[in-house]
């Protein structure tokens, strides 16, 4: 039997009600092959990243982060993924950051270290995302992060004021 990892993905939108965005692409989680879910985070707002290259306003996100597990390879479970982004019509631009109906990251997968061209797990943004990392500590508050730090006790008072809680 193959074994089965846990995996944390971080799920965004900020078009076409985000709200019900992060809440059904939470039940599609649950129809991937050989993946459960364990638990899921409180819904969260916050502003959009910006890039400098693409800095016109946008709308605030919805963020929520989901705990699975696995026995999907990396690479597959990325594809799944952009599929169920596609199916919640999200259309890819060239631009950086830009607003979309659906994001889903992989944010962590297991102990696994990654650096390829269409993956880098643990995701890169992981540590400085208030917006990751505070729905990550609602589905496992002792989850060690990849510093070492266990992630309840990583999550600073300036980084929980970036976030309203829905
Ligand atoms: P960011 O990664 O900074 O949150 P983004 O989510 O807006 O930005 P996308 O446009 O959704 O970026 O994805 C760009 C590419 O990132 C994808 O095509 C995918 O191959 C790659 N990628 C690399 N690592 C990951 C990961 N851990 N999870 C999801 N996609 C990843
Ligand atoms: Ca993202
Ligand atoms: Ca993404």
């Amino acid at each position: 039997m193959q074994s089965s990892f846990d995996c944390y993905i971080g799920i965004g939108s900020n078009l076409h009600q985000p709200m019900q965005q992060i809440i059904a692409a939470l039940d599609l989680l649950q129809t991937l092959p050989h993946t459960s879910l364990i638990k899921s985070s409180h819904l969260y707002q916050n502003p959009a990243m910006l890039a400098e290259e693409n800095a016109t306003p946008q709308p605030d996100y919805i963020n929520a982060v989901a705990w699975i597990q696995t026995t999907l390879e990396p690479e597959l479970l990325l594809k799944h993924l952009q599929t169920l982004e596609t199916q919640q019509g999200r259309q890819r631009t060239e631009k950086i950051w830009s607003s979309r109906t659906l994001d889903l990251d992989v944010l962590l997968y297991g102990d696994l270290k990654i650096d390829s061209p269409s993956l880098t797990i643990p995701h890169k943004g992981l540590l400085e995302r208030a917006f990751v990392l505070i729905p990550l500590c609602d589905c496992n508050p002792d989850l060690i992060l990849p510093n070492g730090k266990v992630v309840k006790d990583f999550i600073s008072d300036d980084m929980k004021q970036q976030l309203t809680r829905i």
